[in-house]
């Protein structure tokens, strides 16, 4: 049985051919700048890749299209024909408060989705676009969507409700849905299994800083709160989003420069975060290589986004109590030592003793590692994230019936 996993953004197309019986990733690509120039498709199967250029891919259609013929390929490819896709499992970035699991895509659903699309304006559409083209090119092929939103479904109303009239929550659905869920989803089990506590038992916080970053905290094995809010802007500073401030900051910007809303949510969505304190930068490594050089811009903003991750450290202790690990996550997660050791620093009096030697040398090629002391009464762990993982074993679960949420189901990696 194989099974599709597409990730739709508004120009690029990511996606993984799953092979459920050996339980493996057959071939996977990227189709990047879809309607910009130069638009190309990056591809790999078992023992070969390669990359191709191709100006017609103006659409989603055009691009999932290009990559199941290269799924067919007699080189590239691993299958014979479409009908061994048994199913596409879609990444889709906001389900509101309808989808609270991972759904198989029915008329009804897809109609709700387009509906749900006007809280998340730059990431639903693509992700739509994702799901029709996969309709009408596999028609067969089952389709069932996995939300990012819906790990954080089980925060409380005291966590997502903002103050705020209450019309605008009533009419307008404004509240705090949170993002990154298979990825906080996955960690949270791979921390319970590394505790050797059911996940049931386990209070975490899970630090996943990539690109976007969002901190949750997970009570007793769900979500009762996280960084990211309405939309993926809000929290912690990220790579081009501005990440929390004083909500009048955008309104007074709009009079100041007489610009419209749309100008300044592309501003704080693109141009803020670390590539608004630097000027130049958004990739940590260029950052943190500026930084100890002595680039001013550059020390201030490896500072200003660890002493944010380590104010929620400090909300999330606070609201949850008892602390058992705290997680760390993604690409900077995952192998930034420098910014792990930062967030970490100074936190002994909370029960958090670091194993500096350890931490410095832990990358995410290293594997799961517990990089706190073994005595730190608080653990720390870097963890690689597997969404691909969490949306492949969704899909097999929402379609052989045995998926409830994510507490009652049984991952192969819980
Ligand atoms: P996203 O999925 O949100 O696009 P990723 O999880 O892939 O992001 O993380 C991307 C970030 O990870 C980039 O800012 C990149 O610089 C950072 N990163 C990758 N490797 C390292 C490293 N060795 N040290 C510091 N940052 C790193």
């Amino acid at each position: 049985m194989k099974i599709l996993a597409l990730n739709c953004g508004s120009s690029s197309l990511k996606y993984q051919l799953y092979d459920w019986k050996y339980k493996r990733v057959d071939c996977l690509g990227v189709v990047e700048k879809i309607g910009l120039d130069e638009p190309s498709l990056k591809h790999r199967n078992l023992d070969k890749s390669c990359t191709l250029k191709d100006s017609t891919l103006t659409t989603h259609a055009n691009a999932l299209t290009l990559v199941v013929n290269m799924l067919l390929d007699g080189i590239y490819g691993e299958i014979n024909s479409m009908s061994e896709i048994y199913a596409v499992g879609h990444r889709v970035v906001h389900g509101g408060d309808r989808f609270t699991r991972s759904t198989r895509i029915t008329d009804t659903a897809l109609d709700l989705l387009g509906k749900i699309s006007v809280l998340a304006p730059l990431h639903n559409p693509p992700n739509l676009a994702g799901i029709r083209a996969a309709k009408s090119i596999m028609p067969n092929a089952l389709q069932v969507a996995v939300f990012d939103t819906a790990f954080h479904q089980s925060m409380p109303e005291v966590a997502y409700q903002y103050a705020i009239p209450r019309k605008w929550y009533n009419d307008h659905h404004v509240r705090r849905y949170g993002f990154h869920g298979t990825s906080h989803l996955y960690v949270s089990k791979r921390a319970a299994v590394m505790l050797g506590k059911p996940a049931k038992e386990c209070n975490l916080i899970i630090m996943h800083i990539g690109n976007g970053v969002s901190v949750t905290a997970i009570k007793n094995g769900v979500s009762v709160d996280t960084s990211m809010g309405f939309t993926p802007l809000e929290g912690a500073i990220m790579g081009t989003r501005s990440g929390d401030l004083d909500p009048a900051i955008p309104l007074y910007m709009q009079q100041q420069l007489g610009t419209t809303a749309d100008a300044i949510s592309a501003a704080l969505n693109r141009e803020s975060g670390l590539l608004g304190i630097t000027d130049k930068y958004v990739d940590r490594r260029d950052i943190l290589q500026c930084a100890e050089k002595g680039d001013e811009q550059c020390k201030l903003a490896v500072d200003m986004e660890i002493y944010r991750l380590k104010k929620y450290f400090g909300m999330y202790a606070a609201t949850l109590g008892r602390v058992d690990a705290v997680v760390f996550t993604a690409g900077v997660g995952e192998n930034s030592g420098i910014i792990r050791q930062g967030v970490m620093e100074g936190l002994e009096h909370f029960g958090v003793f670091l194993d500096r030697e350890l931490n410095l040398a832990t990358v995410s090629s290293s594997g799961e590692t517990m990089i706190s002391t073994e005595e730190s009464p608080v653990k720390v762990f870097m963890i690689p994230t597997n969404e691909e993982l969490v949306l492949i074993e969704d899909v097999v679960g929402v379609l052989d019936g045995t998926y409830d949420d994510h507490m009652h189901y049984k991952y192969s990696f819980a």
